[in-house]
């Protein structure tokens, strides 16, 4: 068999690549336009079962070339990151919205069962909590740049959701809730990467806002086992799925516990979302996943250890940066 990974040089996606090359005997082709992916993630793999495709999710006949003769298909590539969404505003939304269909449009000519990487901004600013795959949704103005992000990652899903009724394409969507762990870069906004590098290199932890709003941290390791036995897994197919770990944290106890696990005498700096970002900033307070329909479906769901994820961020950054403890 043969599986896409698209956006498989990215964070989540390299992660993909791994398990999948170690749990079965597949081949992997891997499309991606190295944005915000970086070859790095991949050069530890020496087998002549991964092929990369250098290319762009936005232009569909990249896309058909890379779906060729595929079985599965894992559409991961998107622009990603809170940052990086209120910086490139235009280019996101294209991104996220024609690279989606140019996939779906390739899976449909073959009738490839396909995962679609949705998020839990897809809630908004609900604050029904934890929110279940049904729930309504709540989402700010389109004057509000960041709201693009889930308004483009929801109409993927209506999207995939239509090929699946309209055409009987198997799809699975999953909306990842704050995945972390190595390799995952600070760059875009992603606040594990950045409170952990700031602390290793003596520089303040910058907390937005309060830092009393929370978040539900998922591994990377589970994150993507989910998202294999999602796809491989017909009941699943049609349906949407909240990927992700409950037991929220807030901003402050990370920032904390990750001072107290490096061992790093940093300050917490507490900067107002206005000045990070634009005076029409909005950020949703809490964040957490009912995962019950997950366990119905799966036998099981991710549990947060936030301390395995940091120990395991912290060590990786180690690594790159050795001598800086
Ligand atoms: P990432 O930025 O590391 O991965 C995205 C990958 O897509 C990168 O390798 C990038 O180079 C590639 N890409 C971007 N634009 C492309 C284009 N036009 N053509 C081809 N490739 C392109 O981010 P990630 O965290 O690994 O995210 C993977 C997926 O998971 C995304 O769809 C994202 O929206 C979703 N997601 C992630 C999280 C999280 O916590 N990390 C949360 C919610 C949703």
């Amino acid at each position: 068999m043969t599986i896409l990974i698209t956006g498989g040089a990215g964070f989540i996606g390299s992660h993909l690549v791994d398990h999948l090359l170690n749990e079965t005997n597949h081949r992997i082709r891997v499309l991606d336009d190295f944005s915000t992916g970086d070859a790095t993630n991949l050069e530890h793999l020496d087998t002549d079962r991964l092929e990369v495709h250098t290319g762009d999710i936005r232009n569909a006949k990249t896309v058909s070339a890379a779906a060729e003769d595929v079985d599965f298909i894992y559409h991961l590539a998107a622009a990603v990151g809170v940052q990086n969404v209120v910086d490139n505003p235009l280019e996101s939304l294209r991104i996220n919205l024609r690279g989606t269909e140019n996939v779906l449009e390739a899976a449909h000519a073959d009738n490839i069962p396909t995962f679609i990487a949705s998020s839990s901004e897809v809630y908004g600013k609900s604050e029904d909590l934890p929110f279940s795959e049904t729930d309504d949704r709540v989402i700010g103005p389109t004057t509000v740049t960041r709201w693009g992000y889930t308004t483009a990652k929801a109409t993927d899903e209506f999207l995939a959701l239509s090929y699946h009724r309209k055409h009987d394409l198997p799809i699975v969507i999953g909306r990842y809730f704050n995945i972390v762990g190595p390799r995952q870069t600070g760059e875009y906004g992603m606040v594990i990467p950045t409170f952990v590098e700031q602390a290793l290199t003596g520089e303040p932890l910058t907390v937005y806002g309060d830092g009393t709003q929370t978040r539900s941290f998922t591994h990377v390791a589970d994150a993507v086992q989910v998202t294999h036995e999602l796809l491989e897994t017909p009941d699943a197919h049609g349906e949407v799925f909240n990927v992700g770990a409950p037991n929220p944290t807030s901003i402050n106890d990370l920032a904390e516990r990750v001072l107290e696990m490096t061992g790093s005498d940093s300050q917490i700096s507490h900067v107002p979302f206005e000045e990070a970002f634009d005076e029409n900033f909005e950020e949703p307070d809490r964040r957490e996943p009912d995962v019950s329909k997950l366990e119905s479906v799966l036998g099981w769901a991710p549990e947060t250890d936030l301390d395995r994820i940091l120990a395991d961020v912290i060590e990786a950054r180690s690594e790159t940066r050795p001598g800086v403890t």
